[in-house]
């Protein structure tokens, strides 16, 4: 654990996300564990060797630099970098460490097979293509172009091939899943045809759980591995309930004070006490990645129960309103996220107050000091 400049602590249930991808290997069949962005805020490292515990054959970060500090762990399997090769130094990088690029223009093909022909070596990479999401990728009309030159450079293999999925976690847009599906389906015939045996995979965890019928080789769940749940207030929210939460978040109790009816309290006084009442100032803030956009909206756990938020957030402390609690007291334990009681907050709950999605709830608290468990 490292040491922070204030007391808030993400603490990791690592068996947990074991158990989530097992959850979703079983529902999904040769899972890549999504690893990207420190796990999302789980830590890369332990989170890599939590996966290869449970049998993950395969992960998937963002960058070359990320996939290759997976070298000093002790996860042996392949490695997928989702950004691909973007910069110059990138492409002997991947070719040292073996990472196989998603590649989605042709540059990026020609400059791995040069960096692979340089170092004698094979470079893997997974065709990334756009069926719809207009991010990345090579457009399906390009797929016979695309088989051509890949075949013509002979340092490179092609052994999968991609797209992603813009709204397979949106029921209301589910008619766009099933285009993507379509196109992505012409893209692996039209490959396959021409001599490529490849791996396809197109599901992220909304897809994997929602979309059967696109499950094709393998998967690329994320934030079902850290307990989030993709479908959270829509119509199919059941079916990420299966999962359990992997990250809480945790800070302590400075002081506790008593506000008279009609003082206001932290800056701008933006909040005025309507009764006389107890506020206890919690030691977290926007510093600690706890937003501002919490003031007044959110919610934290002291005891069993859930206070509100009085008032803005500052850098390092917020104040809530602990009339209710009536033992609260300085050094008490406060619960940000998750943790065993009854009113615990779930990562969909704290992102709603927010303004924000549970993906960028876990990025942004794992990055205070974490403690596994
Ligand atoms: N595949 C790709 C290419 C991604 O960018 C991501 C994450 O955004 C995933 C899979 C995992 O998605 P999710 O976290 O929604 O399961």
């Amino acid at each position: 654990m490292s040491i922070g400049y204030n007391h808030v602590r993400a603490r990791i249930h690592v068996r947990a996300i074991a158990d989530n991808f097992l959850e979703m290997n079983r529902r999904g069949g040769n899972c890549y564990g999504v690893v990207k962005s420190d796990a999302y805020g789980h830590g890369l490292a332990v989170v890599a060797e939590a996966l290869a515990g449970a049998g993950a054959k395969t992960l998937a970060v963002g960058t070359v630099e990320e996939a290759a500090s997976l070298a000093n762990t002790t996860f042996t399997g392949r490695v997928v970098a989702l950004l691909g090769a973007q910069l110059p130094e990138d492409y002997p990088l991947a070719v040292a460490h073996d990472v196989i690029c998603f590649c989605g223009r042709r540059e990026q093909l020609r400059r791995l097979n040069e960096a692979a022909v340089l170092a004698r070596r094979k470079a893997r990479v997974s065709l990334k293509f756009d069926t719809g999401m207009r991010r990345l990728g090579f457009l399906p009309e390009e797929a016979s172009e695309v088989l051509e030159l890949v075949q013509s450079l002979p340092n490179l293999e092609a052994i999968m091939v991609s797209s992603h999925l813009a709204t397979a976690d949106e029921p209301e847009q589910e008619a766009h899943v099933h285009e993507q599906g379509a196109r992505f389906k012409g893209v692996v015939d039209v490959l396959r045809a021409g001599g490529l045996e490849i791996e396809a995979n197109l599901c992220n965890s909304a897809a994997l759980l929602a979309f059967p019928e696109y499950h094709f080789d393998g998967q690329r769940p994320g934030i079902s591995l850290y307990g989030g749940n993709p479908f959270y207030g829509t119509s199919r929210e059941e079916l990420g309930c299966c999962l359990r939460p992997t990250m809480e978040v945790t800070s302590r109790i400075y002081q506790v004070h008593d506000l008279k009816a009609g003082e206001g309290i932290n800056y701008g006084l933006t909040y005025r006490a309507e009764r006389d009442m107890r506020v206890a100032i919690v030691g977290v803030g926007y510093a600690d990645n706890y937003s501002r956009n919490l003031s007044s909206k959110g919610w934290m756990v002291v005891g069993d129960k859930r206070v509100p938020v009085v008032g803005r957030v500052c850098m390092q402390m917020t104040a809530v309103d602990v009339t209710d609690v009536a033992d609260a007291r300085a050094g008490d334990t406060v619960w940000l996220l998750g943790g065993n009681s009854p009113a615990a907050i779930s990562a969909c709950e704290l992102a709603e107050w927010w303004g924000t999605i549970s993906y960028e709830v876990y990025c942004l608290m794992g990055m205070n000091p974490r403690e596994y468990l």
